[in-house]
């Protein structure tokens, strides 16, 4: 897909697109989007900077419009896990940009901050809940959220999750998102021990370089 209408996307979507000032996709968006669409598993191995967040955001809104936004459901649908504060709060903002015309609203959970107000966006409703793995840990255990809707799910900057020793938490965040679900793979680096976590957690994925 190496222009932004050769996609499925949405006029509203393109309309964002367009005022966000995108003249074509990156070349891990486009790989990836026929990958993700397709609803496969994926691993990525792509540098900062490449534009990872829009290539597994959009995708995710489709699959969001799919469920029909959500109404139904019984907490997110798309789940993103990032290592920071800071690296979850930019993705907070690449939703609000192309989310907001569709009606997808997102939850942006980490850790070092009170429950309080993150709760109170939690009754909102959000389709997209993106956190650090701590946080979200740490509100699974108390109850205090429900992630059995999330079908679709992103590690961002896994290499760096591992590295921070985030491990233990992500794997029992993923004990409570279903297993029927689609799950997609970022990393800057493939070494051992990252290639051993993706192996657990991916189902036949694709890889994409
Ligand atoms: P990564 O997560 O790979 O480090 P980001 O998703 O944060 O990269 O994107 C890096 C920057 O590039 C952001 O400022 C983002 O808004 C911008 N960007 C993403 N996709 C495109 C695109 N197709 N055209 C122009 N800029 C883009
Ligand atoms: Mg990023």
């Amino acid at each position: 897909m190496t222009a932004f209408d050769q996609g499925p996307w949405p006029r509203d979507l393109l309309g964002a697109v367009q005022r966000a000032g995108y003249t074509e996709p990156t070349a891990i968006q486009a790989q990836s989007w026929p990958i993700a669409l397709q609803g496969y598993d994926m691993i990525s191995v792509a540098k900062t900077g490449s534009g990872k967040t829009v290539a597994f955001l959009f995708p995710g809104l489709m699959h969001i419009a799919e469920r029909g936004n959500g109404r139904d459901a019984r907490g997110p649908m798309m789940l993103a896990l990032a290592p920071t504060r800071e690296l979850a709060t930019q993705i907070q903002e690449e939703c609000y940009k192309f989310g907001q015309a569709a009606g997808v609203q997102s939850v942006c959970l980490y850790g070092g901050a009170p429950k309080g107000r993150q709760l109170s966006q939690l009754r909102a409703r959000p389709q997209i809940c993106i956190a650090t793995p701590g946080r979200l840990n740490d509100l699974l255990e108390s109850r205090m959220v429900d992630m059995s809707s999330a079908t679709y799910v992103v590690l961002d900057e896994a290499d760096r999750m591992l590295d921070m020793g985030f491990e233990p938490q992500i794997r029992r965040i993923l004990q409570n998102v279903p297993v029927d679900r689609q799950t997609l793979f970022f990393t800057a680096t493939w070494p051992k021990a990252v290639i051993r976590v993706a192996t657990a957690i991916l189902t036949n994925p694709i890889q994409v370089n």
